[in-house]
């Protein structure tokens, strides 16, 4: 644990990250409620069916990117998992039905395309029923069994924004004021290639600064991207804080130091390209680097061995 990541965050958050670290070590049985003997109020049942997943990508990756995910945990997560792209697929469309959301955002890499998406990621979870929204990238294995673990620690009566911290301090912006002049603000923010999630009841709160065309508005005078403008959202208009979890993770960080023992634990895992090498986490088989480089399939086989394109396990 990195105390400088702890530095900002009030009691009760501390509080919060050790009981949902806590949950995760002893694998708190997500589906089917509380154990025997367990104080029933921390913790409670959360099914698959009551989050919403939102992946985003762009007409560019439905191959690369989107079929790896596809074929791993989305297959096992169909359901509840929406894909915002920027582009007609036919072949997709067949695949996916009403799962596949085409926006009228642009293809582009940029701040305004970028917000426009998470835009409309936010307003779809605000017109479910569901009572939790997780974002997350092309590039990123969600863990639904250890998802499930990790957001039933919290009580419905809490405000949640759980998620990687970006940088190991707070993002600094200027914030404009009626008088011309600006403010400087400070907040921290969950890195969107790492995955997070927002509870329905802080999302509700957001909704002012976040849903319809305002979410690009707040993005566009702060001049931040996507996943700091909820940081800022949260922060800044709402005065929560991100609870910093050490169990989601994108291609930034080293993801070769990721023990085998650990994987199996994490919410949100990556790949990418790092300094012209490939980042990805370090699992041996059953597919050979070659055939699997971000080494998803392999993870998925070891989470999932009975899936129908895992080399079975000799019987006896
Ligand atoms: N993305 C997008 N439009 C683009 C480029 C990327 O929506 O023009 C999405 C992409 O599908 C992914 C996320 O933005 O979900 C981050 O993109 P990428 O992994 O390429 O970049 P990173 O910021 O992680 O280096
Ligand atoms: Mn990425």
């Amino acid at each position: 644990m990195r105390p400088r990541l702890l530095h900002g965050l009030s009691g009760v958050s501390v509080t919060l990250l050790w009981v949902a670290l806590v949950s995760v070590r002893h694998r708190t049985p997500a589906l089917s409620g509380t154990a025997p003997g367990e104080k029933s109020s921390r913790l409670r049942a959360l099914a698959l069916t009551q989050v919403y997943i939102a992946v985003k990508t762009t007409q560019s990756y439905h191959g690369s990117r989107l079929t790896l995910l596809l074929d791993t945990w989305i297959s096992r997560a169909r359901n509840q998992t929406y894909i915002f792209t920027d582009g007609e697929d036919q072949a997709l469309q067949e695949r996916l039905g009403s799962h596949l959301v085409i926006t009228n955002c642009s293809a582009e890499h940029s701040h305004p395309a970028l917000s426009c998406k998470m835009a409309a990621e936010l307003d779809a979870f605000l017109a479910s029923r569901l009572s939790w929204f997780c974002h997350l990238d092309d590039d990123n294995y969600l863990n639904t069994e250890a998802l499930l673990t990790l957001l039933s620690s919290f009580s419905p009566t809490w405000d949640v924004y759980i998620g990687k911290p970006s940088l190991n301090r707070p993002i600094r912006a200027s914030e404009p004021m009626s008088n011309n002049q600006t403010r400087p603000v400070q907040f921290w923010f969950a890195t969107g290639g790492a995955g997070f999630c927002i509870n329905r009841k802080l999302a509700r709160k957001m909704v002012p600064w976040a849903s319809g065309p305002n979410f690009l508005s707040t993005s566009t005078m702060i001049r931040l991207p996507d996943d700091c403008t909820v940081g800022y959202i949260v922060e800044c208009k709402l005065g929560r804080r991100l609870l910093p979890s050490p169990l989601f993770h994108s291609h930034l960080e080293n993801l070769q130091a990721l023990g085998a023992a650990q994987l199996p634990n994490q919410v949100t895992l990556s790949y990418g390209i790092f300094e012209k090498k490939l980042n990805a986490i370090d699992l041996d088989g059953p597919f050979s680097p070659q055939e699997d480089p971000s080494r998803f399939r392999s993870l998925h086989c070891l989470l999932y061995p009975d899936t129908s394109w895992c080399p079975q396990q000799a019987t006896q």
